[in-house]
């Protein structure tokens, strides 16, 4: 076991409303897997109550502050624990979160679509679901070239909304047309470990996805969604192992909103067995 050089770059404090355990139990768990960094990334307070129910809302920003801060001042020169935000986007909100994302000096922003949410399920579900992917797909490539966010979050996580209909080959051109979108803008893109968990189970996105992300040099930052400290790092093994089938060399992670690249080879070295 090498040096630590890996971050887990997408976790949750118990402010969502749906997570357990403060950021230091997630820095404890962190180090006990050879990890260099973790990134809290919340979601976003949101205005006019937009699905408050998995979100902090706006008077509990300076909370959120505090909880993470205790986290980095316990384990300073131990483990670097970075700041971040799960941002959604959702059309109507652009100017919103555009500002938010300079709340603070950020290390790091997720851009996110939940298409399970109410508010998406009433605006945008459609009756087929060739058009619901495609409705998805553009969103996700609007959302890289609104251009504050440094990464997609689980970016094919429309799959577990459609599971009886999933048919990658058949959608695979118009998740083409929007990787090209998004490679133009440069934006990474997340392997979400969680989705193992998911009503489809696999991570977001496939293999298959990965590839073609692969083929369009889109950086990849992996990132477990923990809701709970024992996931941080989860099938961080297994995630690898996905991404170098797909032909990648290098997984990325952001400090400070900028990029910085390992070897999948020394990142996969440097965890605990
Ligand atoms: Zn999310
Ligand atoms: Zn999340």
């Amino acid at each position: 076991m090498s040096d630590p050089i890996m971050y887990d770059m997408h976790m949750h404090t118990p402010l969502c409303k749906h997570a357990q355990d403060l950021p230091v139990d997630y820095a404890a768990h962190a180090l006990s897997q050879g990890l260099k960094g973790i990134t809290f990334t919340c979601h976003n307070p949101m205005p006019n109550r937009f699905s408050h129910h998995v979100r902090m809302e706006m008077e509990q920003w300076d909370e959120y502050l505090r909880i993470v801060r205790e986290a980095q001042d316990e384990y300073k020169g131990r483990l670097d624990v970075q700041i971040g935000l799960e941002c959604d986007y959702y059309p109507g909100y652009e100017d919103f979160v555009q500002g938010q994302t300079k709340w603070i000096d950020f290390d790091y922003i997720l851009g996110s679509i939940h298409p399970h949410l109410g508010e998406y399920r009433k605006d945008f579900w459609q009756e087929e679901p060739i058009d619901n992917v495609k409705k998805y797909f553009d969103l996700l490539a609007e959302s890289a070239e609104l251009g504050c966010f440094d990464c997609l979050a689980h970016p094919d996580l429309i799959k577990n909304m459609l599971v009886k209909f999933w048919d990658l080959d058949a959608f695979m051109p118009i998740i083409k047309e929007s990787l090209d979108r998004i490679a133009e803008t440069g934006v990474a893109m997340e392997l979400n470990t969680s989705g193992i968990y998911k009503s489809l189970s696999e991570m977001n996105p496939s293999i298959d996805m990965l590839a073609e992300m692969n083929k369009r040099n889109i950086p990849v930052v992996i990132g477990s969604d923990s809701h709970i400290s024992t996931r941080v790092a989860d099938l961080f093994p297994d995630a690898l192992n996905a991404l170098e089938t797909a032909g990648y060399e290098n997984i990325s992670y952001f400090k400070q909103h900028e990029r910085h690249d390992i070897k999948i080879t020394d990142a996969r070295n440097s965890l605990t067995k």
